[in-house]
Parts: C-alpha cells; structure tokens; sequence
C-alpha cells in the first residue's frame, strides 16, 4: 500500500502490477509483459509499462495474468436441478434435446419440477460461481424472478457484478400429454403482457445499482412465441435502446418443426420478420442450414446473421454433454458473425467454455488451426461486449469500466508455457481466479467473495436440488423415480 489517502481528482487509485497483462490496443489485444494498469474509481486511467503518479493502493500481480472481465452472454441463475440431472442418459425421442427432458410440465399449465426449488439459494450459488470463476458481465435468459422482480437486481448490486436482466416472456409454454408426447400450449395474452411486463421493469430497472443493472429483453425461444411478439420485442428494444436475446435453433425438433410450418429455417423466419440486428443475441444458434444434423444443405443463414450483425451465444459445455456441437465456431466466425460465450447452466466457469469451444471446434471441423484460442478469448470479451453494445467492456484500455480479472499463473496447472492466452484457454479453469474487480470495487479476493460463505451456499443449493429431485417421480410420465431415470454411474454397495 502507497497510503490511503484519496488521490486528488476522480475517485480511488488503485495500481495493478501485473506479470503479464491482456490489454486493448485500440484495435485488439496484446500481451503486455510486466507492466501496470492504473484504475481511477470506476474505470482504467492508464495502461503502459510503468506509472510513477500517486496512488491510493497496489496490487502486485507480477507472478498473475490480468486479463479483461469477462462477459457472458447466456446464463440461467436458477433450476440447478434440471441440467444437472440429464447426463449420460434422457428421451431418445428428443434428439439429444437437453432442456426438453426436464423443463415441461406434466399436463399444461401442470406441475413442474422447479416449483420445489429454494429461488434464493439457486440465484446465490449461480451469482457466487459465475463471479468467483470470472464473469463479471452476466446475461440472464429472463426465468429467475419469483414474486419480487427486483431480487435479482438487488443481488447482482449486493454482489457487485454487472447484469443484463428483465423477466422473460413466450407466447407458448412446453408440455406433455398423458402418453408423454410433446407439446406447446399457446397462450398469445400471456405473451404480449409479458412483455408489457418486461417493458416496464426495464424502464424501472436500467441503470440501477449504480449502473451495475442493465436491461435487455428475453422472449424465452423463437420456438415459443409468434411473429407478432418477437417483431413488437424487437422494436420495443430498438425504442428503448437495449439489447433482445432469446435462444433459437436450439434443438433438431425446433429446426425441422420449423421448415414444416413456416417454409423457412428458424433463422431464415427471423430474417423474414426484421428481428435479427446490431442488438439481437441469438442464444445457442445450433442447427443452422448446412449442419450435418438437419439434412437441409442451404447455408443462407450464416450470412443472415452476419449482414445483419446479430451475434450468437455459444455454449458450448452444455450442448457438447449430449453430443451436440455448434458447426462451427471457425465457420460462424469467417462468415463474420459476432460470437460470444455463455455458460448457460453448469459450471458456471466461462473458462471452462473456452476451452470446450475450441476443442469440439477442432474436432468439427477436423482442423488443428481452428478454434484458435486467440478467437475464443475474444469471443469472452471484445464479442460480449460488441453483442451488448458496450465499446468500454471487454478491454483493458484507457477510459473502458475497471473490470479485471487477475488469474494466479504461478500454479502445476499451468506449469510452462509459450503463450499465456493458449495455456489459459487449453490448462486454465476458473479455480485459478484470485481477485475479481468490477467498476472499480473488488468482489472476488483471494479466491473468496467477502461475505459469502462458499460451504453454507453448498449445502442451501444440494438441500434445495434434493427436493427437486426427491419429487421427480410426480413428473415422470412412468412414475419413474430419478435413480431408474438417471441410473447413478455405479450401483450402491450391497448391504
Ligand atoms: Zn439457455
């Protein structure tokens, strides 16, 4: 520490010494070795090889690697219950469909496995995890809000972590039938007051928590609601300046029910109604014309996508679990889509992603030279931010917000290496955070969050999924309980 008397002018000096630092040129990236960056308040004063100004305090990172906070563009806060339990097995009748096994209710409008779910504890764990192994921009996918919309916010402020958030909204809900056949129950007036809904609680909400709290509008799928809803969220978020997200081409059903009934691809439908643009991010975008999956060989998508320039939430751990990939990063990426990363469900560790994402893109595409690490970093950061329009996110540079991540390099894990950005993307995990800092304040210290107890938020978030799990035969069509559903990888010992 240098003192810690305020420096004259605009807020806290705090000095981050690091070994090697990821910082923006103006143009891209670059490694900065051994170098400084200084944070004034809420945002980066300087970058450079040294700074001999005054300073409030010092944080020696010389043996870490500083890089940018990282931005993720796809997350549920809530239902740990369900991703958690659909592994290893599930509905053939799905096509590896992961969501579809566990998020219908049994009958329309009937009982749903997360109503036995503690909210509180879930939305805690997700924050805890997802700050803890370093994204410090979340974007919820509008599910998690309960009676009091404002909780999250609330939350996300106590935390100090920057959220995308309104409650979502559809048109139609998921169910089965008695003979457990799929379906979609419309309800257009749940939609369009949904809507109104979110409308309202982003005109309320955007910019709270000391602009920690942003809004962005969520109609949950394109595969449940009508053209007339997503064409009115579309020009509601163009009215009110924020970003829409919603997933689309998330499952083979979605894609082909999609071909039958509209004559177009779920993206080419977007196209069609003028929802895809600079503010649309298209969660998961999977089955795309000219994936090897769909039998449809037409690749106009992609170049919808990209002469529109919406963006794409990849999340790749959770689909890659059931044997499904995006095809492919690298070709998304050269047809000149903006890609981002989300962790979706479980673990909520962006890191972990990336290195999900460049190897299922190396195995896709059956190339060495794809899925550079170089572009799934960017992806976490400069993409994230471009995806929500945020040019002072995603980069350590003069003027952006101080959003750091600092990663302790000196570890086994990493051991040697030519390249930082390679060894964190092919050796690193979220374990190797030490120290978080949004706008200015640090929320991860240590490898701990002040005044979150990791062990009491374990043991609220398993006695919570036990329940939930406790009443899955009630939701199962067969009455099946979860261990004949979801046989544990090894039969308990006898007697
Ligand atoms: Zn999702």
């Amino acid at each position: 520490m240098n003192g810690t008397e305020k420096a004259a002018g605009g807020g806290r000096r705090i000095l981050v010494k690091g070994g090697w630092i990821v910082a923006y040129d103006g143009s891209e990236h670059r490694i900065l070795k051994d170098g400084v960056v200084l944070i004034e308040g809420d945002s980066i004063r300087h970058v450079g090889r040294s700074y001999d100004g005054k300073t409030d305090a010092v944080i020696d990172a010389s043996r870490d690697l500083v890089i940018p906070g990282l931005i993720n563009t796809h997350v549920h806060l809530g239902s740990q219950a369900g991703d958690r339990m659909v592994l290893d097995a599930g509905r053939r009748d799905l096509f590896r469909s992961g969501f579809l096994n566990h998020w219908p209710a049994k009958g329309i409008r009937g009982p749903n496995l997360f109503a036995f779910e503690d909210l509180e504890a879930s939305l805690r764990y997700s924050f805890a995890s997802l700050a803890k192994f370093g994204s410090t921009t979340i974007v919820e996918m509008g599910g998690e809000f309960g009676e009091d919309p404002a909780g999250l916010a609330r939350l996300a402020g106590e935390l100090g972590v920057r959220l995308y958030t309104t409650p979502g909204f559809a048109s139609a809900s998921h169910y089965y039938d008695q003979g457990g056949r799929h379906h979609r129950h419309w309800e257009e007036a749940a939609g369009e007051a949904g809507l109104d809904k979110a409308i309202g609680f982003a005109e309320r909400h955007d910019g709270s928590e000391g602009g920690l709290v942003r809004a962005i509008l969520v109609p949950y799928e394109f595969w449940t609601c009508t053209p007339e809803l997503m064409k009115r969220a579309k020009r509601a978020a163009d009215k009110l300046k924020i970003p829409m997200t919603f997933h689309v081409a998330e499952s083979v059903i979605e894609f082909h029910d999609t071909v039958l009934q509209r004559g177009a691809t779920p993206i080419g439908a977007l196209a069609d109604w003028g929802v895809l643009g600079a503010n649309t991010i298209l969660g998961h975008c999977l089955y795309t014309g000219g994936h090897s999956q769909v039998a449809y060989p037409f690749r106009d998508d992609l170049r919808l996508i990209a002469e529109a320039g919406a963006s794409v939430a990849h999340c790749p751990a959770v689909f890659s679990r059931r044997g499904v990939a995006l095809e492919s990063f690298e070709r998304y990426r050269e047809a000149g889509i903006n890609m981002s990363i989300g962790t979706d469900s479980y673990p909520q560790d962006i890191l972990d992603e990336l290195k999900y994402g460049a190897v299922v893109c190396k195995v896709t595409d059956h190339n060495h030279e794809a899925g550079k690490a170089r572009d799934l970093f960017n992806a976490a950061t400069l993409g994230g931010a471009k995806a929500l329009g945020r040019a002072d996110l995603g980069r350590i540079a003069p003027g952006a917000k101080a959003d750091l991540v600092i990663l302790d390099f000196d570890r086994l894990r990493i051991g040697p290496f030519l390249d930082p950005i390679k060894a964190l993307v092919h050796c690193g995990n979220g374990e190797l955070v030490k120290q978080v800092i949004v706008n200015g304040r640090t929320i991860v210290e240590n490898g701990r969050i002040p005044g979150w107890d990791e062990r009491e938020l374990v043991a609220k978030i398993r006695a919570s999924t036990d329940r939930a799990w406790g009443h899955f035969a009630e939701f199962h069509m067969k009455a099946e309980p979860i261990d004949v559903a979801y046989p544990a990888a090894f039969r308990p010992w006898a007697g």
